[in-house]
């Protein structure tokens, strides 16, 4: 896989295919036109190739290229699905590639196009098999195996809280709770890089929310593989873990949330920060930094944020325990994206550089992101820049300010890791 600088753009779609004339958008095909089926046409066919979704595209943002915006990429999969374009082209595979898969066009889209959809099936096609990239191959296999999952078992039975083994808390599907829980159960969802990473985060969470259940046996949700080219295994990953999880899934990465709550419905799906929104919860304490209240900045999470049109409850919640700070770019993608940082490391570190800076323009003392993935981005590239800025994710957050470290006044960068509590 490279990197988009790599790649030969001597013509505008970088191929000679009939269906990418000049910079230009290409015309819908007329309903009716024949297909190969690679594509839900109606989904395909409500782009009216207005150009309003430019502007907010990041890989545009980086190369000004109508390849590499939504709409030239909406044009490459109408060629692509019509036979103009042959399907080894290599522009199809650069730009299915270069995409974040961030879905900041959707929210700007006044057709309503979906998308997150399109990509889902245009990597279905471009990545089916073998022309799947090594680096998101061996990750599903790794996630989607329960055994593999299983080695994880120290780390999860961590994250769990203490005891380790399935206690009343993980029986199903009737588990025991306490007094003022909600008449629905809900369950906390591990999440497979999540719970090898960062266990804290689900540890925080047991904290801020006694009342939730932890099941034992809990598999990956499939965002992993919907995102790389395996959106049926996605699918049923999802369906498979929805069965798993009795009723709510509280879940705390974002990219997850959608997912789930594309295939199991809405009512089913909560990410943290909303859950705890809609059941009013005041957070305890603050987050303090030599003395003084500390100064926190939010990374939204794309698939939260463009996806779910979850914005206001993090914020809201941060602002309780600390002097909330707004990035003009909170709402702009990381560069992580999935397996994208891994895949296209510079072309991921160019979309998270102009947010480190306004970081340090901020003067922050946290960064706090609602994601592993968005978690372990800005960390590598806080470390980088060698910031004074922490990342850290909101749970964690949360409980930092509630339970500060015992015997130590501070809770900011220079003073206790909240890993460690
Ligand atoms: S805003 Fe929507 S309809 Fe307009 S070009 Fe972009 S995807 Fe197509
Ligand atoms: S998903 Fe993100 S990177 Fe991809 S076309 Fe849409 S805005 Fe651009």
């Amino acid at each position: 896989m490279t990197d988009h600088d790599s790649v030969d753009h001597s013509s505008p779609c970088g191929s000679s295919g009939a269906g990418c004339a000049g910079g230009a958008p290409g015309p819908a095909p007329a309903a009716g036109t024949p297909g190969l089926g690679i594509f839900d046409k109606e989904l395909l066919d409500r782009c009216i190739s207005c150009g309003f979704c430019l502007p907010s595209c990041p890989t545009y943002a980086l190369t000004g290229e109508e390849t590499s915006s939504p709409r030239g990429r909406i044009t490459l999969m109408r060629a692509l699905e019509t036979g103009d374009l042959a399907p080894d082209d290599p522009t199809l595979a650069e730009e299915s590639s270069f995409c974040l898969g961030c879905r900041a066009c959707e929210t700007v889209c006044p057709a309503g196009v979906e998308y997150g959809q399109l990509l889902e099936q245009w990597r279905d096609h471009q990545w089916g098999g073998r022309d799947r990239p090594w680096i998101a191959r061996v990750l599903m296999m790794l996630v989607s195996r329960p055994g593999l999952l299983r080695l994880q078992g120290l780390v999860r039975r961590h994250a769990r809280g203490p005891g380790g083994k399935a206690g009343p808390r993980d029986a199903t599907p009737a588990p025991s709770h306490p007094p003022n829980a909600p008449e629905q159960p809900v369950s906390l969802m591990l999440g497979c890089v999540e719970r090898g990473l960062y266990p804290q985060v689900s540890r925080a969470v047991r904290r801020l929310c006694p009342e939730v259940d932890v099941p034992a046996s809990q598999g990956c949700c499939g965002a992993l593989h919907a995102h790389n080219g395996d959106s049926a295994t996605g699918e049923k990953l999802a369906r498979t873990l929805g069965g798993q999880l009795p009723g709510t899934i509280l879940t705390t990465a974002g990219g997850c949330a959608a997912h789930l709550a594309h295939h199991l419905g809405r009512d089913r799906v909560r990410e943290l920060s909303e859950y705890l929104d809609e059941r009013e919860h005041r957070p305890a304490g603050q987050v303090t930094v030599d003395g003084r209240r500390a100064r926190a900045a939010l990374q939204d999470s794309c698939h939260l944020r463009n996806g779910l049109g979850v914005t206001r409850p993090p914020r809201e919640l941060i602002a309780e325990v600390a002097d909330y700070v707004e990035l003009p770019g909170a709402g702009q993608c990381c560069g992580a994206a999935g397996t994208y940082a891994l895949l296209r490391p510079a072309d991921s570190r160019k979309v998270l550089d102009p947010k480190l800076t306004e970081v340090e323009t901020a003067d922050v003392d946290y960064v706090v992101a609602l994601n592993p993935g968005c978690l372990r981005q800005l960390e590598q590239g806080l470390r980088r820049v060698r910031s004074r800025a922490r990342a850290i994710h909101l749970a964690e957050f949360l409980a930092l300010a509630a339970e500060p470290e015992p015997g130590r006044p501070d809770s900011g960068p220079g003073a206790a890791d909240p890993r460690e509590l």
